[in-house]
């Protein structure tokens, strides 16, 4: 057959029905709504206990938590490495909860695929592409943000190449997009949901976080993206986001992270959804 799209593996037209991406005991794709949430980066032992201890008391299943950051500033706090994937997988342990991170290079996906249960490739590495092959066979589902600048057929065609190279759990991930407008960090592209909805089987989360970067505006982004149709949530949560060493502005404190999940919890109600 003759190849009409520059993609083919992440396309409706190969798969007319809804990817499910099974992670553990939760899936992607299906009725629920997953809610990922947790800091930014992995700041030490006491900070990701905290958080994996909420989420399980309020029902989150993936403790989300970089320890590898590709910060815009090479004087930024750059991550604890290893010894905060350790960490992750000890809270995973205790706390029941299932762990997303973010890997940066070939070395850390080496470490990240061994110790996480989600291998989130970020903004930054959308093009990455020898990245993106080696996730591909890494053997672990891959959370894949869309470019500070991707259109959605880069961003689909990223994903292609981790399909090509053996890995079909692929969760599509809306960051927001850099626009002139620089009231926020990035512009939330709300129509990309239904776009990829249409063009692609995969399913697709969104990250209010990175796109508002103020935690004023996160529930208000994170109720859009499940009303508009995305299958889950990525949230930055800190226990504390005015010490937090990688975007605290954009950072939610538990109450509010609470307040959002209830109120997200409505709107998936409301277009037929469940969390
Ligand atoms: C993050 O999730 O903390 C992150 C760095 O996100 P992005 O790649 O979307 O900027
Ligand atoms: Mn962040």
């Amino acid at each position: 057959m003759a190849v009409r799209k520059p993609y083919r593996l992440v396309s409706r037209d190969q798969h007319p029905d809804d990817s499910v991406i099974r992670v553990g005991n939760i899936a992607f794709g299906g009725s629920k709504v997953i809610v990922m949430s947790g800091p930014c980066a992995v700041e030490s032992r006491e900070q990701v206990m905290a958080a994996a201890e909420f989420m399980s008391s309020i029902g989150v299943p993936v403790l989300r938590g970089g320890a590898y950051k590709p910060r815009t500033s090479p004087y930024s706090f750059q991550g604890m490495g290893v010894e905060g994937l350790k960490i992750l997988a000890e809270a995973r342990e205790r706390y029941g909860v299932l762990t997303v991170t973010e890997a940066v290079d070939h070395e850390s996906l080496g470490h990240v695929a061994e110790w996480a249960d989600i291998v989130q490739i970020g903004a930054r590495n959308m093009q990455n592409f020898e990245l993106l092959k080696a996730a591909g066979q890494s053997g672990k589902p891959v959370l894949l943000k869309r470019g500070l600048a991707a259109t959605i057929d880069e961003w689909l065609m990223a994903a292609e190449y981790v399909a090509a190279h053996g890995n079909p759990n692929i969760i599509l991930c809306e960051r927001g997009i850099r626009t002139y407008e620089t009231k926020t960090r990035n512009t939330l592209d709300i129509s990309a949901i239904p776009v990829i909805k249409q063009l692609s089987h995969l399913p697709v989360v969104v990250d209010p976080s990175h796109a508002a970067g103020q935690w004023q505006w996160v529930a208000s982004l994170a109720r859009a993206g499940v009303a508009a149709g995305a299958d889950g949530l990525i949230v930055e949560a800190h226990p504390n986001p005015a010490e937090a060493l990688s975007d605290g502005p954009q950072s939610l404190n538990f109450r509010h992270l609470d307040e959002l999940v209830a109120q997200v919890r409505q709107v998936a109600r409301a277009v037929g959804r469940e969390l």
